[in-house]
């Protein structure tokens, strides 16, 4: 799979994206026919179907070319921060974009206190941790529940109420993942569709072609027989 076109800034042409995922090419690769893939797309399909996706002309995987000018040219673009939605504006070259992702100060990162769930800005976590964390002074129960316990509740805490609180909560989690689970199966299921319809529309459509020249190569055919014909019927006059 390519990269997601929406992040370059500016743009990318059409033609530097995959034919296959239609996302920039990710490790681009030629075909003999001329048609360019990224590696993870393109070598699946030939190792399966020993074809170009797009025409269906015949190919095997030594035929294929790395286009090393290409994927340096689209390593060397600039990209936007993939946690531009947190509120990075950072623009990297794609090449260093991980590095970049890895310590970038808007990525999202957990609170490690104990019992907190918290989920922040990496630039605002050592702020909550040190002074707004609720559970920055939490200690581990030891009266059988083992679950963190903010000290002013230690007085009111019920281990057995706890845990049942914590279970609710546990299993409030595991039904929202199951939701999100089956939306993003949906999801992946209409992609796949979609793509599949993608080719088969560009399949049509390559086959309209052929039938257009077949009909233009009969009826060239028929235009050579007429010209031999005249030139025989105007040779018999002289
Ligand atoms: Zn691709
Ligand atoms: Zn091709
Ligand atoms: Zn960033
Ligand atoms: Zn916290
Ligand atoms: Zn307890």
């Amino acid at each position: 799979m390519g990269f997601e076109t929406g992040k370059f800034v500016p743009g990318v042409e059409k033609d530097k994206r995959c034919l296959l995922c239609n996302l920039v090419l990710d490790n681009p690769i030629k075909t003999p026919c001329g048609h360019l893939f990224c590696s993870g797309c393109i070598l699946p399909w030939v190792v399966q179907h020993k074809n170009c996706p797009l025409c269906y002309q015949t190919i095997q995987t030594c035929e294929l070319e790395n286009e090393l000018y290409l994927r340096d040219f689209i390593l060397n673009s600039t990209v936007r921060c993939e946690f531009r939605t947190q509120g990075c504006t950072k623009i990297v070259r794609l090449l260093d974009s991980e590095l970049h992702g890895k310590h970038c100060e808007f990525r999202p990162v957990k609170c490690p206190n104990l019992g907190c769930d918290a989920v922040l800005r990496s630039r605002e976590l050592e702020t909550h941790k040190s002074t707004k964390c609720p559970f920055r002074d939490a200690f581990i129960c030891s009266e059988g529940c083992g679950l963190p316990l903010l000290q002013e509740l230690q007085e009111t805490h019920d281990c057995v109420t706890a845990l049942t609180s914590q279970i609710a909560i546990y299993e409030n989690q595991l039904n929202n993942m199951e939701i999100g689970l089956n939306n993003m199966t949906i999801q992946f299921n209409k992609k796949e569709n979609c793509f599949i319809n993608q080719i088969a529309s560009l399949h049509g459509e390559l086959k309209l072609q052929a039938i257009n020249f077949r009909k233009k190569m009969i009826l060239c055919q028929r235009m050579t027989t007429d010209n031999n014909f005249m030139v025989s019927l105007l040779v018999g006059c002289c």
